[in-house]
């Protein structure tokens, strides 16, 4: 089980790096994110000594099951998954960044416990370009009005976007979504909007992240291809 699991940490980073170079980028812009939700620490322990920095859970609940076991490690903790504002209290003491703020009445939470905490914290807004009725994430159309609330308080800071791009077999579905995202991010950033800065695309996961890398994405989300199948 290590050996597969540092085996494929080794081949995903070797995709990334094929397809940053294929769009002329440097390899060295994109973190690998291993998704470690209904994984062991041990299984997460693998993925860590096989250079894995980044690590993702959707659920803060799991979050704080697991992250103390590896506190020694010190990763940088993605929280990806839908937040619930009654839970953001215990997200903040784990989680770095935050990938799924997609509401002002969140925005608020945050705001509030980061100012309790004295520190402010670093979010990804969601944004639901698909239009999926099943997808989490802000509707296009709203993101900009969303940054100018963000942009009235100093607690949190938008990093970047992030999406999610339809269940689909084929990976190239997924790519006119991830455009959109990169687009959307040049935009809000030309904006030039306080508290908010545009670096980060988080876009792709097992199926679809070398067409992430190949749109822009600095950040890829990848479970099964390194962990192998969910039960
Ligand atoms: C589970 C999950 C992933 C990783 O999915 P895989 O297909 O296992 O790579 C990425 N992003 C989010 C938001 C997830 O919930």
């Amino acid at each position: 089980m290590v050996s597969k699991i540092m085996e494929n940490v080794g081949l995903v980073l070797e995709k990334i790096r094929e397809a940053a170079e294929r769009a002329g980028r440097d390899p060295g812009e994109v973190r690998l994110i291993a998704v470690t939700k209904t994984r062991t620490v041990e299984e997460i322990e693998a993925a860590l000594a096989a250079g894995i920095r980044d690590l993702g859970e959707n659920r803060v609940q799991e979050l704080r099951s697991k992250a103390p076991f590896l506190q020694d490690k010190q990763p940088t903790w993605h929280l990806i998954g839908t937040l619930q504002t009654n839970k953001v209290k215990q997200a903040l003491e784990w989680a770095d960044l935050i990938h799924s703020l997609d509401r002002p009445s969140l925005l608020a939470e945050l705001a509030k416990q980061a100012e309790r905490r004295g520190r402010p914290c670093d979010a990804l807004v969601q944004v639901n370009v698909s239009g999926e009725a099943s997808k989490h994430g802000l509707p296009p159309g709203d993101l900009e009005p969303f940054l100018r609330l963000v942009a009235q308080q100093r607690w949190v800071r938008v990093r970047g976007l992030m999406t999610m791009a339809p269940l689909s077999d084929d990976p190239e579905d997924a790519r006119p979504h991830f455009r959109r995202l990169r687009e959307l991010r040049d935009q809000m950033a030309a904006l030039g909007l306080e508290g908010v800065s545009m670096e980060h695309l988080s876009m792709g996961m097992s199926g679809d992240y070398v067409v992430g890398v190949e749109e822009g994405a600095t950040l890829v989300r990848v479970g099964t291809a390194i962990f192998g199948p969910r039960d």
